[in-house]
């Protein structure tokens, strides 16, 4: 075995000691050298003994030895495990060579990008950064009756707000002429045809297994029809479709659609074209010409892996590896446009900005931060198990972004009178952070407060209660309006701590708090809670989609100077 080899081996001897314990094994270091140098793997033998050799010396190194050899002779090991630690939650990708992965995101652009769309992208993008690879983002846009500008664009703000980069970007109907040459071979080597049966008949025979007459015809007559199907067929009238299996147990495979008459104009191309290729042809030939080497989707694709690579095989095309996830889904805030739109038509929900939905508008207006999305989502890792999320899973991802910035204010909703009697003082200056130095705030005080309704519920004459930032005071009356006496420091255990506003200085905001949209199928009527709240004057001079926890009540974003969205507890 030559020098260069063994220092490979003992290099990784001492890594994978170093990373448990001190001891590694033999077949475990025999199977990183096949698994980075194939042309070992018919040389087993040879090297099975000066591995194990390499092995028991490192085994009998301590582990302060270990590190010291390391630090001398292979430095670079120490430096990319801080990257390695980063990777949390996602697991090897099957076949991935460092620097060679090309993984992409195909959102179609016929809707607002959402939480499910988040995912998709963050697992695919970061596959990419994992191996030092590159990422694709590709408008799958071959259906001109549903996709618009308005969502491609929307689509990219959502992305750009993620913080996701891509290095390439692309749409599939850059390549409507390379689709076009694929089908005439595929029409050519008897792989597909020009159906004429009617829709009906179609699903008839699909679900009844049978072919229909158009698969028998010679391929004369399919390059025909397919070029009839360019300006004389009306759509509907004739689509080619794949000569897969009509016995088929997996439905997909009975001679799918590759192509169909669309008429409505494309968003960028306009009507240049009508003849428009099927998802699975699209993505099948897209993936294998720009390069992707794994293509990563949610797994309601599963069943149509076998049809993507039935396609490429009877092109004699690259197949990528194919991986599956599961659709995210926040319990309650589902997504199906078939759902959302009626209630935006029929006013019960503003727009797809509206903070009860999980688009990824919604979630920045509720306050939400991207990088707890992408932190909650590396946490749910490849799982194929359906994830129907409660939303409170995200909230603590979150919280524990905005908590460190939050200024910290006073709020208090059906707010009540309380008049306070001998205050020494007229202002009164209070941190913005409990911890962190975010500054003061001065409150002018005058001894006439609002306190919060539900803790007026609970005040008595004769008590003595504790005004947060100010100090005590004893209650002399108690009713639908306060008064009491100012005391200053006094009993600080088993006494009310309350927030208050200065009545003089009270700016009054509305304050919306989302709930969930749908309870089981149905649309929840109480999903939205709007209530007049009195805040400080502070408020106004913070910045539109500022964090803010109001004190004893939860985190929100200010949404305007009138208004602030409950993001969660
Ligand atoms: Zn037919």
């Amino acid at each position: 075995m030559d020098e260069e080899l063994k220092k490979e081996i003992r290099k990784m001897a001492l890594q994978n000691a170093f990373e448990h314990g001190g001891q590694t094994q033999d077949k475990i270091i025999l199977g990183k050298i096949l698994g980075t140098k194939p042309e070992f793997r018919t040389k087993v033998k040879e090297i099975t003994g000066d591995i194990s050799e390499i092995v028991a010396n490192v085994n009998q190194l301590s582990s302060e030895e270990q590190k010291k050899e390391i630090e001398e002779n292979f430095p670079e090991i120490l430096v990319p495990k801080e990257k390695i630690e980063g990777r949390v939650g996602l697991p090897e990708l099957e076949g991935a060579e460092q620097g060679k992965v090309v993984t992409r995101f195909t959102p179609e652009p016929n809707g607002y990008p959402h939480i499910g769309h988040a995912k998709a992208v963050i697992i695919s993008s970061e596959y990419a950064k994992m191996y030092g690879g590159k990422f694709i983002l590709r408008m799958d846009d071959t259906n001109p009756e549903v996709e618009r500008m308005e969502y491609h664009a929307a689509i990219k703000v959502g992305l750009e707000w993620l913080g996701i980069e891509w290095d390439e970007e692309k749409q599939t109907s850059d390549d409507m002429e390379i689709f076009y040459e694929k089908c005439i071979e595929l029409l050519n080597s008897g792989r597909a045809y020009v159906c004429t049966c009617k829709r009906d008949n179609i699903s008839k025979n699909r679900r009844e297994r049978k072919a229909c007459k158009c698969s028998m015809g010679d391929i004369d007559k399919n390059n025909k029809n397919w070029e009839k199907m360019k300006k004389k067929f009306k759509p509907g009238d004739a689509i080619v479709r794949f000569r897969g299996d009509m016995k088929a147990d997996n439905a997909v495979m009975r001679d799918p659609v590759l192509f169909r008459i669309i008429d409505e104009s494309h968003y960028t191309l306009g009507k240049k074209y009508r003849i428009w290729p099927s998802y699975d042809m699209s993505v099948a030939i897209e993936d294998s010409i720009s390069g992707v080497t794994h293509a990563l989707r949610s797994k309601e694709f599963e069943l149509r892996k076998e049809l993507i690579y039935a396609i490429l095989d009877a092109l004699n095309m690259r197949k990528p590896y194919q991986g599956f996830f599961s659709r995210l889904e926040f319990k309650g805030m589902p997504m199906s446009k078939r759902l959302i739109k009626p209630l935006i038509e029929e006013g019960k929900v503003s727009w797809y900005d509206d903070p009860r939905l999980p688009t990824l508008e919604a979630l920045k207006r509720r306050g939400i931060r991207p990088e707890a999305i992408k932190k909650f989502i590396m946490s749910l890792g490849l799982t194929k198990a359906d994830t129907l999320a409660p939303f409170d899973a995200l909230e603590a991802f979150n919280r524990k972004v905005v908590d460190a910035e939050s200024t910290r204010l006073f709020m208090v909703s059906n707010a009540r009178k309380l008049t306070v009697k001998n205050l020494p003082i007229s202002s009164v200056e209070i941190p913005n952070h409990p911890i962190n130095d975010m500054g003061k705030r001065k409150i002018e005080i005058d001894g006439n407060f609002y306190i919060s309704g539900d803790d007026a519920q609970n005040i008595k004459q004769g008590m003595q209660i504790r005004l947060l930032g100010l100090g005590n005071v004893s209650i002399t009356k108690a009713g639908t309006e306060f008064e009491g006496d100012f005391i200053g420091d006094g009993e600080t255990t088993n006494i009310l701590k309350i927030q208050w506003v200065s009545q003089k200085t009270a700016h009054k905001i509305k304050m919306i708090i989302p709930k969930v949209l749908f309870i089981g199928e149905e649309f929840n009527e109480e999903s939205l809670e709007e209530l007049d709240v009195y805040t400080e004057p502070h408020y106004l001079q913070l910045k539109e989609g500022e964090e803010i926890q109001f004190v004893r009540f939860g985190y929100c974003r200010k949404d305007s100077q009138n208004q602030a969205i409950f993001t969660h507890k």
